[in-house]
């Protein structure tokens, strides 16, 4: 098997109302079946979801977590709006978001992002932003291709940060070896191969999290378009999630 990646070279500093799609087009040539891998961040400031910290009203909860946690109160206040769940409070908050996924600081930016006093929010529907751009790309090329949104997430249990794809379009999040063989002709009960988290981890390390400059990451010749999307399928289903029944009873 063989495929290669590149990261697509030159894309200027994006402000809201970009359109993401076609400053790729302009800059590369995109096949059929391409993966075209995003940082979540330049999707986030074409979706125009910068803020700055001072225009957010703080309330007490913000304040007090805050204070414990040594951070701005206008960060947290952020981290909390996004929020639908908070399951750690401190020493940082890690909270769930209304697409599923479970992120610490609600995935709130502040590198990478111009003006001190400004974050940056993940986009809302990240899904609903890769979807927009498959369909802008086709629009523009013809060419059916899949969309990942990452971004940089810590883990739970390793030291280390990774990519984690957080948006997904054109392309099935998890791959299932169930029914095939092994080498020895066993049936494989493997279900749930991440395929999605790991194409976002290989295109992070393309992308560097630094002065880069390289955004966006295209992985071509793995076969993996289907006409399917959205990241649920990766978010483990909350009645079998121990770690977060057991962060819950933690907190109550
Ligand atoms: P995240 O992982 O989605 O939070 O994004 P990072 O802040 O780690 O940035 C990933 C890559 O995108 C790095 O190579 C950055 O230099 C690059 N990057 C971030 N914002 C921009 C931008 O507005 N324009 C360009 N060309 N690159 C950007
Ligand atoms: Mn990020
Ligand atoms: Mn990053």
């Amino acid at each position: 098997m063989k495929a290669t990646a590149f990261t697509v070279e030159k894309i200027p500093l994006i402000k809201p109302g970009d359109n993401i799609g076609q400053l790729i087009i302009e800059r590369i040539d995109i096949k059929e079946h391409d993966i075209v891998i995003i940082s979540s961040t330049v999707v986030s400031k074409s979706e125009n979801r910068i803020r700055s910290i001072c225009d957010i009203p703080v309330r007490e909860r913000a304040k007090n977590i805050a204070l414990r946690n040594n951070t701005e109160p206008g960060f947290v206040q952020a981290v909390l709006n996004e929020s639908i769940e908070v399951l750690l409070e401190s020493p940082f908050l890690l909270v769930s978001m209304k697409n599923g996924s479970i992120c610490v600081n609600a995935g709130i930016d502040q590198s990478n992002v111009e003006g001190s006093d400004n974050i940056l929010l993940l986009p809302e529907d990240p899904d609903e932003s890769a979807r927009k751009i498959k369909d802008s790309l086709f629009g523009l090329t013809g060419k059916k291709v899949s969309v990942i949104i990452t971004d940089t997430n810590g883990r739970a249990f390793r030291i280390g940060q990774t990519g984690a794809a957080i948006g997904v379009a054109g392309i099935k999040a998890m791959r299932d070896w169930r029914g095939t063989c092994d080498l020895f002709g066993r049936i494989l009960e493997v279900k749930n191969e991440g395929v999605a988290d790991e194409l976002a981890c290989f295109a992070n390390l393309m992308m560097g999290e630094g002065d880069g400059g390289t955004p966006v990451v295209v992985i071509r010749g793995l076969e993996m378009y289907h006409e399917s999307y959205g990241i649920r399928e990766l978010i483990r289903p909350e009645n079998e999630d121990v770690i977060r029944k057991a962060l819950r009873s933690l907190s109550a």
